[in-house]
């Protein structure tokens, strides 16, 4: 940055003024009393505020100290900060001195951002847990560097009367610290101590020593609901069995894994295989569940994850949760509080309701959720970080991207829902809001756009949806007046949303493996590899299609799929023979009536899905015979290839590259899989160990891909291979994609922090609407 002179010509010679707009998450987060300490160090005056767009800092003073000013000012932020942009402009000097923080004013139209949610920072960690301090024991510790943000606030600006705090009125302690800029609690907006601040209730009646007794309870193998940042978890003793089975079966949730909550690191390290990069995210400031592989004889209740080698974990992230760990069982389950399917509840009322008849006890508090929030998840192997769920911690945090489109919202599509809304330079996903089924969460669904509009102050003139014409999220926005829609194709979108993450213009070679996507010719894709750009894409190669028995019905009874592919590979009579063989829990009528669907193609659209190939050759090996959960089958078949799940032949890991891939076909734009059934039906005969048919399996779908991106690289596609879908959650399928890309001379590219499920299709959706929207394709 080039310095110019001083124009103020009454002022000191030396003087300078230079007026500096900080843009990025710099409010919430101590920027402004940062801003004011640093200032003071250098002997500057001048003041700080904040704006629509950002902060705004003038300095003045002499040169030298207001360039080492402006340079410290990006080095040594506050840690919650992330500074996009700083502009700075030279103003004439006004000869103040001293520097001022000047409050947010009424009137004015705040803010530029709203921070997520941070876990407890190590200093509130430490007064909690020392005995002299003021703030011993109290579960609502806060400071500006940690706390709730995002699920307190109700409107903007970002400012105390403007959250649910504002109902508590600071003691003169508390408002000492708020109001003293050189204090690590000044502007934190949630400040609060024991006697000016929340307090704990034990069923609905107020419990000063509600920590000790919820750890009684839970100790005691009780299920205990427990209200934190984001809405109410379910809570029991992890390693108490038939705790963990009353939970599961109260809560009418089949099979799906429960994530659990430890009391410290060394704690996670008993349970799972922690790795570097995993212990990282662990302690993060955003704290989400870590998925990672599972320690044997840990001692855990094997109801928290049938039939997975993997383990969900997280460590205490509010004072609440550590002050209830450091005392109950040390690992306790903790899911979202909520029946199948339905919202997290974060609402006292509805909670008490809902949550009374699945737990024994309700342990909660009176500061109100104002939107709630589930945990995020990620699931980390080794260097390997792949995004599950992206909310508390991460959310509303922005995605840079460099379009200058109109303003847009995003649908997203019906499982995982999230919607994104995109304005000038930048993308804000909600939080995820769930699979769009019940009239629960299309009532949340609604909600959270109409909060986030207002929030973000975005008004959309172009909304972007799923081609799918039965998808909810397309006919709430097919109702919507005075906006341009923007259809976007299921697995494009997946595309361009790792392309809009990490700035990729495109073109690209785009991998989307998914359950299934609503294609452009109506059949039903999800094995497509496109050549993509933000706009366009064309479909290159795909999976074979075969009838989907029942069409989305058939993800409920994967045997079906298992039938529809034997029946692809051997006909319909040696399929029916190789199907009554191999899935004994298929019973013969139902054999017959799905092969006489199949054969006439009644209720049996095409499906090029990889989602739905994984349970077919899962149903084939014998993995679950009903689904309970989105991506059981192949995650059980993952399982089964780490040789934990399954009659295992060898134990332990079995090194994919020895094992080598079975045989397939690549024609003309199609990948033509039969000849891999006919291998493994050929390997079951002669009773290969389930473990090693499985990691076979797995480098069958590596192999086929790997080559079909190197032909149309070959043909001239471009080097650049995006990597999306569900079935990217895979670990040990990315880890060998990756492997054989960059063997290959390829470059492939994964997402950072948006998930690679339908969870991050609406950045996509956004990206392409705003495109397609935008002035017309050059030439
Ligand atoms: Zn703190
Ligand atoms: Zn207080």
């Amino acid at each position: 940055m080039a310095r110019l002179p001083a124009t103020g010509k009454l002022s000191a010679v030396s003087s300078v003024r230079r007026r500096l707009l900080v843009k990025g998450t710099v409010q919430g987060v101590g920027f402004r009393p940062f801003a004011y300490r640093l200032a003071t160090a250098l002997g500057l005056a001048g003041c700080v505020w904040n704006t629509p767009e950002g902060v705004v800092v003038e300095v003045e003073g002499k040169a030298e100290g207001v360039a080492e000013f402006q340079e410290r000012l990006s080095v040594e932020a506050p840690p919650l900060a992330r500074i996009a942009e700083v502009k700075a402009e030279e103003l004439p000097p006004t000869g103040e001195s001293g520097f001022r923080i000047i409050r947010s004013a009424a009137g004015e139209r705040p803010t530029a951002s709203i921070p997520p949610d941070v876990a407890v920072c190590e200093e509130c960690a430490r007064e909690i847990g020392e005995r002299e301090d003021r703030r011993f024991g109290y579960p609502f510790t806060n400071c500006t560097n940690c706390g709730p943000r995002f699920t307190i606030v109700l409107g903007i600006p970002y400012d105390r009367p403007q959250t649910t705090m504002s109902g508590f009125d600071m003691c003169l302690r508390c408002r000492a610290e708020y109001t003293n800029p050189e204090d690590r609690r000044f502007h934190a907006e949630p400040v609060a101590c024991e006697e000016c601040g929340p307090s704990l209730l034990l069923d609905g009646r107020p419990a000063p020593d509600g920590i000790a007794q919820g750890a009684r309870l839970l100790a005691g193998g009780k299920v205990v609901a427990v209200k934190g940042m984001g809405g109410y978890h379910l809570a029991c003793d992890a390693r108490n069995s038939s705790a963990v089975e009353t939970l599961r079966t109260r809560k009418g949730r089949g099979q799906k894994p429960f994530a659990i909550m430890v009391r410290d690191l060394e704690e996670a390290q008993r349970v799972a295989e922690v790795s570097g990069r995993a212990a990282a995210m662990l302690t993060s400031p955003e704290s989400p569940v870590v998925i990672m592989p599972a320690r044997p004889g840990s001692g855990l209740a094997s109801g928290i994850a049938p039939r997975q080698a993997t383990v969900g974990v997280m460590l205490p992230y509010t004072p609440l949760h550590r002050l209830l760990m450091s005392q109950s069982p040390a690992a306790l389950v903790m899911t979202s509080g909520n029946l199948a399917e339905e919202p997290i509840e974060h609402r006292d009322e509805e909670a008490r309701r809902k949550l009374g008849p699945i737990s024994d006890h309700i342990l909660s508090h009176n500061r109100e959720i104002a939107v709630p929030c589930d945990d995020s998840v990620v699931r980390v192997e080794g260097d390997l970080v792949i995004p599950v769920r992206r909310a508390r911690g991460y959310v509303p945090r922005s995605v840079a991207v460099d379009i200058a489109g109109p303003p847009a919202l995003a649908m997203g599509g019906h499982h995982k829902n999230t919607f994104c809304l995109l304005r000038e330079g930048e993308a804000i996903l909600s939080q995820h809001i769930g699979d769009l089924d019940t009239e629960e969460v299309l009532d949340y669904f609604g909600r959270a756009i109409q909060h986030f509009q207002r929030l973000f102050e975005v008004r959309p003139e172009v909304v972007a949806h799923d081609l799918h014409p039965g998808y909810l999220s397309t006919q709430y926005a097919q109702a919507l007046e005075g906006v341009r829609l923007v259809p976007v194709q299921h697995h494009h979108a997946h595309v361009v949303s790792v392309m809009a993450e990490l700035g990729l213009p495109g073109p690209v070679i785009g991998v989307s493996y998914d359950g299934t996507g609503y294609g452009s010719d109506g059949t039903a894709w999800g094995g497509e590899i496109l050549i993509a750009d933000r706009r366009d894409f064309k479909r290159a190669m795909h999976l074979r299609p075969v009838p989907m028995p029942g069409g989305e019905g058939a993800v409920r009874r994967p045997a079906r799929m298992g039938l529809s592919h034997l029946i692809a590979a051997f006909g319909v009579d040696e399929g029916l023979h190789q199907a009554r063989r191999l899935m004994p829990h298929l019973s013969d009528a139902e054999a017959r009536v799905v092969a006489r669907q199949i054969e006439r193609g009644i209720n049996c659209p095409l499906t090029s899905s990889m989602g739905r190939f994984f349970d077919a050759v899962a149903a084939l090996l014998g993995a679950s015979a009903e689904v309970t959960y989105e991506g059981q089958p192949a995650m059980e078949l993952e399982a089964m290839a780490s040789g934990v799940v399954g009659d295992a032949g060898q134990p332990g890991k079995l090194l994919p590259h020895e094992l080598g891939p079975y045989p397939y076909e690549l024609g003309d734009g199609i990948i033509d899989v039969r000849p891999t059934v006919r291998a493994i039906v050929g390997e079951l005969e002669n009773g290969a160990p389930m473990a090693e048919i499985a990691a076979r399996f797995h480098e069958t779908v590596a192999a086929f891909t790997i080559e079909a991106c190197k032909r149309l690289h070959d043909q001239g596609a471009p080097a650049d291979v995006v990597l999306c879908g569900g079935v990217m959650q895979n670990a040990r399928l990315l880890a060998r994609l990756l492997d054989g890309l960059r063997e290959t001379g390829l470059r492939p590219h994964l997402h950072r922090e948006v998930p690679p499920n339908d969870g991050g299709l609406s950045l996509g959706q956004a990206v392409v609407g705003a495109c397609r929207a935008g002035s017309p394709r050059p030439a």
